[in-house]
């Protein structure tokens, strides 16, 4: 009950798309039959946990934030939201996004934009009437309502989705733990995709302990989603005073990127001490090929995009044009022009001429090659007996509104992901922790970055630092 009188209290900040408070009851019911069976354990009994509204939910609508999908019912659960659900939580809410997961602030939703409670460093937004929009600060994106959610205490734990940064981003920019779990340790079945092969489930709550309980719920193989990993998901039990002496941790030179800040970077060096201090080695590595993610990502994401929202077609699925002439065609091209943004439409766009026969090698086979380099500079640090890597999660703290959408900017939002992309596109765990606070007074997030399925590495040593 305080949790959802708190999510009514911040309201303005625009985070949820739809409040399921109500259906509290009946979520319990459905999942009777499996309390009843017995040996069950539920783990998470009454715990308020809010998703990302690009996850499917039985009879609530699940929009993605886009025209094309607002009135989208889906007659089933992703499998995360089922185990939530099995395990006694209660879904209390969808959260905001960017239009279909594209985007860096949730500044792109037909919603309209999600706010960040940490704006003019005031804990109590309610007082707060008028604001200029462009002095808002962003939540970070694209999963800035799930970010926002726990932020404001008004739920437990929040699913993301995290693709290149999603979920890793808004929790660095609203102060919370963000956990970008191992690709295929968690269910993708009922997330509507963005990539299928960098697409995971990405996990929201305050402290990395409430990360790992989350996960050893949602973690696992599921018959569903043949992505997922066939081994076993071994319970994480964190240590409960973590000892970091024996860790070997690297940092990649090649991250003091363009564009870091110089708040961001004394945090980064400031950890980096601690850790040493503590008894850790640190080691300078080189991951010479991360610096091109941003464009290798580009392409495979616009590639899979092209492929992915050729489903919503007006005809069989998603929003149908009614003034479209009678002609098939007209009614998929006006359908498509009325559901979709300009973000969703220019990748489809771009995504549809690098697939072009005459395009493929030069973009999508080169993109390929690239990610297998990227991968291979993680796996060559690991192979050098590094455990984790220490990176900053995004190069600033939160931007306002104006900032984040001038012109002048769109290059730098695009930049932001440039720490988080590669994890992605090698696969691999990684977390972000709040670390302090930026002369403005904004959380500023460093992130850990794992071995596979090495997540309990990784929340321990963001447990010892929190
Ligand atoms: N910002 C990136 C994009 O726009 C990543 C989004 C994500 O992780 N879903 O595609």
């Amino acid at each position: 009950a305080e949790c959802l009188s708190r999510a009514k209290h911040y309201e303005i900040l625009n985070f949820l798309t739809t409040a399921t408070f109500d259906d509290f009851e009946g979520q319990r019911e459905n999942s009777e039959k499996l309390f009843k069976s017995g040996d069950h354990v539920r783990t998470l009994e009454g715990i308020p946990v809010a998703v990302k509204d690009n996850f499917c939910t039985t009879g609530v609508k699940t929009s993605c934030s886009s025209h094309m999908l607002n009135n989208f019912y889906p007659p089933y659960n992703a499998t995360v939201v089922q185990k939530f659900i099995d395990n006694g939580a209660y879904v209390m809410g969808k959260t905001n996004m960017d239009e279909f997961a594209m985007g860096s602030g949730t500044v792109d939703s037909i919603h309209g934009p999600v706010r960040n409670p940490w704006t003019f460093n005031l804990p109590d937004v309610s007082d707060i009437t008028e604001i200029k929009e462009s002095d808002w600060l962003i939540a970070g994106g694209s999963s800035g309502g799930s970010a926002v959610a726990v932020a404001t205490g008004s739920c437990y734990a929040a699913m993301g989705s995290d693709t290149g940064g999603s979920t890793r981003n808004p929790a660095a920019y609203c102060g919370i733990v963000g956990l970008k779990p191992t690709y295929g340790l968690v269910s993708r079945h009922g997330l509507i995709p963005l990539v299928n092969s960098l697409d995971v489930p990405g996990i929201m709550t305050r402290s990395a302990e409430d990360a790992a309980a989350v996960l050893n719920v949602l973690a696992g193989h599921d018959i569903l989603d043949s992505t997922t990993l066939q081994t076993p998901h071994n319970h994480i039990e964190l240590d409960a005073e973590p000892n970091v002496a024996d860790l070997h941790i690297g940092i990649p030179k090649e991250y003091h990127a363009p564009g870091l800040s110089a708040e961001m970077l004394a945090q980064w060096d400031k950890v980096i001490e601690m850790f040493e201090k503590a008894g850790a080695k640190i080691s300078s590595v080189s991951l010479p090929h991360s610096q091109y993610s941003i464009v290798c990502y580009t392409v495979l994401c616009a590639a899979e995009v092209a492929s992915n929202m050729a489903r919503y077609d007006g005809l069989e699925y998603g929003k149908r044009a009614t003034e479209a002439e009678k002609s098939t065609e007209m009614l998929y091209a006006t359908s498509r022009h009325q559901g979709l943004n300009e973000v969703v439409r220019g990748r489809i766009l771009a995504g549809n001429y690098f697939l072009l026969r005459r395009n493929y090698d030069q973009y999508f086979m080169q993109a390929q090659r690239v990610r297998r380099l990227i991968t291979e500079d993680f796996n060559n640090v690991y192979s050098q007996g590094i455990d984790l890597l220490l990176t900053p999660t995004t190069l600033t703290d939160a931007p306002s509104f104006g900032e984040f959408t001038s012109e002048d900017n769109m290059t730098q939002s695009q930049q932001q992901d440039v720490f988080t992309q590669p994890v992605n596109l090698a696969g691999l765990p990684a977390v972000t922790v709040p670390v302090g606070l930026s002369p403005r007074g904004l959380p500023l997030g460093l992130q850990f970055i794992g071995k596979l399925k090495a997540e309990r590495t990784i929340l321990n040593a963001a447990k010892w630092l929190e």
